[in-house]
């Protein structure tokens, strides 16, 4: 059964390329009935922090995607890695290399000059250990073929191979005994029974030395599929200004976690002219032949868009409680109730949760209210306290308090002194929502109620 991986180095944030390949990794486990685990690939001790660890846990968390089993941390199983370095020692698949930096140095400068990427020359790899220079702690290489070629059949890529000569003997463990990376990564992928390894196609050359490492190891290879990587709008590689945030930015930009996920999902795969995809759907219909083989465009607006159609199936009382974290003031009772009662109205007109807040704010804010620059020329308008204290008379009598009577009131107001319902209507709702814009304003006096909104009236007119 298939069983992916996300594996991220705990070095920053869970960015949103991370985000959408920890996202594939789930769908495509989900999509099959399998496991979607979770390596934290911490061995570079100095530029790995616990912080950049709750981030990327958290970041998880709130897009929900959830891990299965244990989370495993690579740097607690180096002697893991180390034991099948001895092990491929002893079958003779890897040798022990005492090549001074010097001579290092010498190889590096020799493929300088001839233009291509260095290559280390063998010279340890049929030598008799008995030559080993005295006092010098070697590294231990793999013994890779030098004739044929690797191929790799990516799921994503296609075919794509590299002729063995181009590789050169890769270390697995340095001089003080430390496993490298690539040693690391397929040991863990390998004991985690990881089917499917599903990341950026920034890895996609790590993938020719990893299938060697395999073969060495005298184990099956994993099935690859390298995506490609998230640019932004202009093509160009994603910047910060583009979108290349942690998780945790979008979060508090007011981006619901399922808008998100619909948007990373369609970031690179595709089904049909489809564009909203819920969770389900998407289990249902995610696969890898239909993940492009071309950067994907990161486009700000495409998220916002799907966000607004988000927020506008969201729960009222889902929503009441996530506008309620980001208001500076306490929310009584009283003001929460209002926001329930109004959320169907607030939440079509909004494309963010930080849009959904300061659109419902005044729904909590104590009287007296401020009023917005439009507000007030509302309110200053020659007739308006004229006609908004004959309003209140007409409203204050009022045997029922509901939106239908309210509407009525101002209708027959705007009648009665022969002015046009904007007249009357534009400046009650700078007096009761202390802008030009709110849901509709009968709704708004409804949701109020009669005490609060007779006494937004009665500040705005005194
Ligand atoms: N730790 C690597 C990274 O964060 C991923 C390695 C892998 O997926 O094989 O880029």
């Amino acid at each position: 059964s298939v069983v992916t991986r996300f594996a991220p180095s705990p070095t920053g944030f869970l960015h949103i390329g991370g985000a959408r390949t920890a996202l594939f990794n789930w769908l495509y486990a989900r999509h099959h009935g399998g496991q979607f685990r979770l390596r934290i690939e911490d061995t570079d001790r100095k530029r790995s922090t616990p912080e950049a660890i709750e981030a990327i846990l958290d970041g998880l968390q709130w897009l929900g995607l959830e891990w299965d089993d244990e989370v495993v941390y690579q740097s607690a199983r180096a002697e893991r890695h180390a034991e099948l370095a001895r092990s491929l020692l002893e079958s003779g698949h890897a040798y022990h290399c005492y090549a001074s930096q010097e001579e290092l140095e010498q190889m590096r400068q020799l493929a300088r000059t001839e233009g291509r990427p260095m290559r280390y020359d063998g010279r340890w790899r049929d030598r008799d250990p008995a030559e080993a220079p005295e006092g010098v702690d070697p590294v231990v290489r793999l013994k890779a073929p030098t004739e044929g070629e690797t191929v790799i059949e990516d799921e994503v890529q296609g075919s794509v191979r590299v002729a063995n000569d181009q590789l050169d003997d890769m270390v697995l463990l340095r001089a003080d005994g430390s496993p490298t990376y690539m040693l690391s990564v397929v040991v863990d992928d390998h004991d985690m029974g990881i089917t499917h390894v599903i990341r950026g196609d920034d890895h996609l050359t790590n993938a020719f030395r990893q299938t060697q490492l395999y073969r060495a190891l005298g184990w099956e290879v994993p099935r690859f599929a390298h995506i490609p990587l998230i640019h932004g709008p202009d093509g160009a590689k994603l910047s910060k200004r583009h979108g290349a945030l942690g998780v945790e930015t979008y979060r508090d930009m007011g981006y619901l976690p399922e808008a998100l996920r619909n948007y990373l999902l369609r970031l690179g795969w595709g089904h049909g002219d489809e564009e909203i995809i819920s969770t389900e759907q998407a289990i249902a219909w995610f696969d890898l032949p239909a993940v492009g083989r071309s950067a994907s465009r990161f486009d700000f607006q495409k998220l916002e868009h799907l966000n607004a159609h988000y927020l506008r199936e969201a729960e009222d009382a889902r929503l009441v409680d996530l506008i309620v974290e980001r208001f500076e003031e306490e929310v009584g009772e009283t003001e929460r109730q209002r926001l329930l009662a109004g959320m169907a109205g607030l939440k079509p007109r909004a494309r963010t949760l930080v849009e959904l807040a300061e659109l419902a704010h005044f729904y909590v804010a104590q009287r007296p209210l401020t009023y917005n620059a439009k507000a007030e020329k509302l309110l200053g308008a020659e007739r308006a306290p004229e006609l908004l204290s004959a309003l209140r008379d007409h409203l204050a009598g009022l045997p029922d308090w509901s939106e239908a009577a309210i509407e009525q009131a101002v209708r027959a107001q705007a009648e009665a002194q022969a002015v046009k319902l904007g007249a009357v209507a534009q400046p009650l709702r700078a007096a009761l929502a202390g802008s030009n814009v709110s849901p509709g304003i009968f709704e708004v006096a409804a949701v109020l109620g009669r005490e609060e909104a007779l006494g937004r009236i009665d500040d705005a007119i005194t």
